[in-house]
């Protein structure tokens, strides 16, 4: 019996089913949202294993609490999520195909002793975290930056400033708070890493141990930006014509909002998809040892755009 019980898939059901029954009685999912998070969740626990799956559910517990966060007072301001918060399909999967899919290259990669003498698994596990980290980013730093006292700013014009929930609006809460979100999470990785190492995807050396901290922190920052200058230059986007906020929602103030610009079809959910991408693929390039090139870069960006 205890051997049945123990069977990973068994396990990740079991586990799986909790989680999922506490997700929907707190209000995190609705239906489609619980069968989502269901399918996600297990194929990770399956998977990459305990460590990816502690860190996508420590992400998933996260957003579900940041959009309960003063729900109210957000909902009258017309900046709470749809659904009373709940979370569909759209949501789960938006932010979690990403890294189940590293999750499975974490597997994958490990069944080859030559991918994993050249580091794949661990690639794949700094991929996982870059898409989580900045999926994370972009959930607490859209469900707290709203509550930023000063009035945000557009991303591709920061001398501009906006009404609260624009699309691409940035704050420095908000910063602050995607900053945040990649710290913990990387905070985890390293603290499951040094108590049970076996649970992390062929961590070889110590550098690869140190890295998973700034590689989270600059993943989260970097995707988090880049997911609000996606949705500025590429969603589609609507104004009302009531209090004058740029938003992807087809109605606001209760009254039909217009189409102002982006690509129609163009969603929250490709944004989202967009940047978990890319935080993914900085994550790869940070754990591949790259960070002198990325600081290089940014360096030079900096001194370029203040020269001229
Ligand atoms: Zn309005």
């Amino acid at each position: 019996m205890l051997q049945i019980l123990t069977h990973p898939a068994v396990a990740g059901l079991l586990v799986m089913s909790f989680i999922g029954a506490l997700a929907y009685k707190l209000h995190f999912v609705d239906i489609s949202g619980l069968i989502g998070a269901f399918v996600v969740g297990f194929t990770v626990w399956y998977t990459g294993g305990i460590a990816p799956f502690i860190i996508l559910l420590f992400f998933f517990m996260s957003a579900g609490v940041g959009t309960r966060f003063k729900y109210k007072a957000k909902a009258t301001q017309n900046l709470a999520q749809e659904g009373k918060g709940k979370r569909s399909w759209k949501n789960v999967f938006g932010s979690g195909i990403i890294p189940m899919f590293f999750s499975i290259g974490i597997y994958l990669t490990s069944l080859f002793p030559a991918l994993i003498d050249a580091g794949w698994p661990f690639l794949m596990f700094a991929g996982f975290i870059g898409s989580v980290a900045t999926t994370s980013a972009d959930t607490l730093a859209s469900e707290v930056g709203v509550f930023s006292k000063s009035k945000p700013r557009l991303i591709t014009n920061l001398r501009r400033k906006v009404p609260k929930g624009t699309i691409g609006a940035v704050s420095l809460l908000g910063e602050g708070a995607a900053f945040f979100a990649g710290l913990v999470i990387g905070t985890i990785a390293l603290i499951i890493t040094l108590l049970v190492p076996s649970l992390v995807p062929a961590v070889a050396t110590p550098e690869q141990l140190f890295v998973l901290v700034p590689l989270s922190v600059l993943t989260a920052f970097i995707g988090c930006n880049l997911d609000s200058l996606f949705g500025a230059v590429l969603q589609h986007r609507f104004v009302c014509e009531i209090c004058g906020i740029v938003t992807d929602k087809e109605f606001h103030c209760k009254y039909e909002t217009k189409f102002v610009g982006g690509f129609k079809r163009f969603t929250n959910l490709h944004v989202n998809l967009g940047s978990s991408g890319m935080g993914a693929t900085l994550g790869i390039i940070l754990g591949a040892g790259l960070f002198v090139w990325i600081l290089g870069g940014l360096f030079f960006w900096i001194a370029a755009s203040s020269s001229s």
